[in-house]
């Protein structure tokens, strides 16, 4: 029987594993059938923590979505399916402004499989048992992607199987941009457990609200027409609420770049600056405090030789001199990047004059003094050794050294050997803002 890799947890160094009776449960015996999607590292020291949802760090930018369904298994009918997975998204959209409409042909925001095995994301499914699904977050780069093990005997509303509705709605959770959660009787745990009726905990239900808000108010029946105008905007998302920042603790970020000698971490609107590892009075603070227009959240952050600082958001980009803004919004196709986003920028070499930009599995190197890349052709970014695909952030210290950061883990890469150094990754949140936590105090 082939099988799928380990769980992301137990492929982590040992000292990250606190010894749990989960990994005990998880080393010997069947494996209890859970989703494929990685567990936050919060997880890995859960213990210490307020058992509360968490959040991937991405959210859909609009309330309307569309979904469509590829493939549907072989023991359920397709209306039987349709059904069902119109009733998972259900369970989200009673809270949320949200609301899924089905196509049936072309892209959709939300693209729903039935797949097995090697399927084309680098997370194998496994045969029966064992991993049943797993999905991809908001802006990451498979964002909308929901794929089921094709293999698991898929049943709705009972016990006989496996519960596609159960599990469906698992998935759509980590699609709208919810981790798995260590909270009580959570949709978002990571195990599987038949329970029914379906229906969201507290915990779920105040994450999700978290990053959509609640329901609109439906309109009264004898509201006057306003005009034209009237209703036209209701696919548009309020900011989120309440305005204030994540605990840099709990949190990933979206961009960090070392600016004027000093380290920015940007996370949604906000931004965090350290300077000789301290974090600075006043902060954490809206970015935009210090650049008027910028975009929210950006995806890359670099300075250049030149003290520009440039900052990408979807297919544009802005570039500031200090506070000051001189270029933007541009359009990324004009540094001769194609596609949607940059998830990273690094600015490199002692010279501060190489400057590469990072997007899932690949990488360009950029020439700030020609404003483009010198080939549209990506490189591989395994060039980069020992540090992994889809990072979020990368930024150089003074001591020339490269960290790489994706969720909240970071690698630190040597300029002189190439290669990421020993002992990495660790947690960002202790190493940078003094964050309690256990899992990099056994050095
Ligand atoms: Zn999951
Ligand atoms: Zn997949």
């Amino acid at each position: 029987m082939r099988r799928g890799p380990k769980p992301w947890h137990e492929t982590l160094p040992n000292r990250l594993v606190p010894a749990t009776q989960e990994s005990s449960r998880l080393a010997s015996g069947p494996r209890p059938p859970r989703c494929g999607v990685p567990d936050p590292p919060e997880m890995l020291s859960a213990r210490n923590r307020q058992k509360r949802f968490v959040l991937s760090g991405g959210r859909w930018d609009k309330t309307d979505l569309t979904y469509r369904i590829l493939r549907f298994p072989w023991q359920l009918v397709r209306e039987q399916v349709r059904q069902t997975v119109a009733e998972a998204l259900q369970v989200w959209s009673t809270v949320t402004p949200l609301t899924f409409t089905e196509v049936h042909e072309g892209r959709a925001d939300i693209m729903i499989d039935f797949t097995r095995y090697w399927h084309g994301d680098n997370l194998p499914f496994d045969g029966p048992g064992g991993i049943l699904a797993h999905a991809f977050f908001p802006k990451t780069h498979r964002e909308g992607d929901v794929h089921f093990d094709y293999d698991e005997t898929w049943t709705v509303g009972d016990n006989q199987g496996t519960d596609l509705l159960q599990v469906a709605a698992h998935e759509f959770g980590h699609v709208l941009g919810l981790q798995h959660t260590t909270a009580a009787k959570a949709l978002m745990s990571p195990f599987y457990t038949f329970r029914y009726p379906l229906s969201l905990s507290p915990d779920d239900q105040r994450g999700i609200q978290h990053l959509y808000g609640r329901p609109r108010a439906a309109p009264a029946p004898s509201a006057p027409a306003l005009g034209p105008r009237a209703g036209v905007d209701t696919n548009e998302i309020a900011p989120l609420e309440p305005a204030t920042p994540p605990d840099a603790c709990e949190t990933s970020f979206d961009a960090v770049s070392t600016i004027r000698g000093e380290l920015f971490f940007f996370q949604g609107p906000f931004v965090w600056r350290l300077r000789g590892g301290r974090l600075q009075p006043g902060y954490p603070a809206l970015a935009s405090r210090h650049w008027q227009g910028l975009p929210s959240p950006v995806d890359a952050v670099f300075e250049d030789a030149r003290g520009h600082i440039w900052f990408f958001q979807g297919a544009q980009y802005w570039v500031y001199d200090g506070e000051r803004q001189v270029l933007g919004p541009g359009p990324l196709l004009t540094l001769g990047l194609a596609g949607s986003r940059v998830h990273a920028a690094l600015v490199w070499g002692p010279e501060k004059n190489k400057v590469y930009f990072f997007r899932g599995e690949y990488y360009w190197r950029f020439q700030p003094s020609s404003s483009r890349v010198d080939s549209p052709v990506p490189r591989r970014a395994t060039d980069w050794r020992g540090v992994p695909a889809e990072i979020d952030a990368a930024f150089q210290d003074a001591d020339g050294y490269a960290y790489f950061l994706r969720g909240r883990l970071y690698w630190k890469f040597d300029p002189v050997k190439v290669k990421t150094l020993e002992g990495f990754p660790r947690l960002v949140g202790p190493d940078f803002f003094g964050c309690v936590e256990p899992a990099n105090t056994f050095h």
